[in-house]
């Protein structure tokens, strides 16, 4: 499988200026050879290599680098194209839709480039990279990045790496082909429930509070709607900076949740059981207070992280139904409105049980995520199989 490995470089002032450079440049670039691409019907990228390759030669870029200019160009393409037929650039017609068809795509001063193994090279025990620029070839440029990252480097970076710019600071997000784990047979599942208060609950106890995030999220929103009233660039800008800033957050949190979760199902021997990711949007849909606490985005990312751990580790996942999981008791099974009894109690009517409702759900879960484990499992095993 692949896996994505994010390095930040360290570089020295006069490194940082040629890295700048080089970006600028090649996006200028871009901005180019994408304009001559829109006026021609985007034709193949062999057919735009001949009416712009030379010129771009002309300009002082490398072959290599011409060539990636010109691939980037054209894939930008392939994909608004798959964009539009999926519909998610709106309806045809639409004034979104003529917006982004009524001209060129247009490429950011700091928007990524892809660099193959001729333009860069990477030095591991030193933790450097060389790399080409307009200023000529960069050598010794530090990067940092986790021990566990940098093993995954080493053993497995494989292909094109991107140079990207973000807030002033440089990345290299590398590829890595990992090979997958295989999936083990699981004693039992860990079941989880995902929510806005807390934002991971499970089965087996561990609980991840969205006190702290939800907090924040909401200054960042009140931030937010004063920016939007200004109005002015300097302030777009910053709202820009907010967004990324908030979205990476979310995203380091939704790292570790899924880390202890996909440790503990492999620690344990047990599988995980989730509830289906369409059905955690539209959860998320509901008042706007709560909206406003956690986008569904990010839950869908969530349920990406641990799906992807899990497959490394050979942690099996099951997709179950989360209907009425937060109305039915763990304990007996039965299912009414009024065991719910406030949003953190539930009292079963049933059985008289009484419990935490977000530690039910994800006991529901677990015992759902068992039973579609079985079902599977069962279907696989021929029908002529003898009792033993
Ligand atoms: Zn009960």
């Amino acid at each position: 499988m692949k896996v994505v490995v994010q390095v930040k470089l360290v570089p020295t002032p006069v490194q940082a200026a040629a890295l700048k450079h080089t970006l600028r440049t090649v996006n200028e670039a871009a901005c180019w050879v994408s304009g001559v691409a829109f006026a021609r019907g985007v034709p193949r990228e062999y057919e735009l290599r001949k009416h712009t390759y030379a010129e771009l030669r002309e300009t002082g870029l490398g072959a290599q680098v011409a060539q990636h200019v010109i691939k980037k160009v054209r894939d930008a393409y392939t994909s608004l194209h798959a964009n539009l037929r999926a519909g998610n650039l709106g309806k045809k017609g639409s004034k979104r839709r003529i917006k982004v068809e009524s001209k060129p795509i247009a490429f950011r001063p700091q928007a990524a480039q892809p660099y193959d193994d001729r333009c860069l090279s990477w030095q591991y025990d030193a933790q450097t990279v060389s790399i080409w620029t307009t200023a000529g070839r960069l050598k010794g440029v530090h990067f940092a990045c986790s021990p566990n990252a940098l093993k995954q480097l080493t053993t497995h970076r494989k292909g094109e790496s991107d140079l990207v710019e973000r807030d002033g600071m440089f990345y290299l997000i590398a590829t890595c082909e990992v090979p997958e784990a295989e999936t083990r047979e699981p004693g039992g599942f860990i079941g989880v429930d995902l929510g806005i208060v807390n934002i991971a609950t499970t089965s087996t106890g561990y609980r991840a509070a969205g006190r702290k995030l939800n907090r924040y999220r909401r200054r960042q929103l009140a931030l937010r709607a004063k920016l939007q009233k200004k109005g002015t660039k300097s302030a777009k800008r910053l709202l820009a900076k907010q967004r990324r800033k908030e979205s990476r957050r979310a995203k380091d949190i939704n790292h570790r949740i899924s880390k202890t979760i996909v440790t503990e199902a492999e620690r344990t021997g047990r599988g995980i059981s989730l509830e289906e990711l369409t059905g955690i949007r539209e959860r998320v849909r509901l008042r706007k207070p709560q909206r406003v606490a956690l986008h569904s985005w990010a839950f869908a990312q969530l349920g990406e992280f641990i799906v992807y751990k899990a497959r490394r580790a050979g942690v099996p996942v099951v997709f179950v139904d989360p209907a009425y999981s937060s109305q039915q008791c763990a304990e007996c099974g039965h299912v009414d409105r009024l065991n719910r009894v406030s949003r953190a109690v539930f009292t079963c009517r049933g059985c008289g049980v009484v419990a935490h409702a977000d530690r039910n759900a994800s006991r529901v879960l677990a015992r759902r995520g068992q039973g579609a484990w079985d079902a599977g499992r069962t279907s696989h095993v021929p029908a002529t199989s003898p009792r033993s």
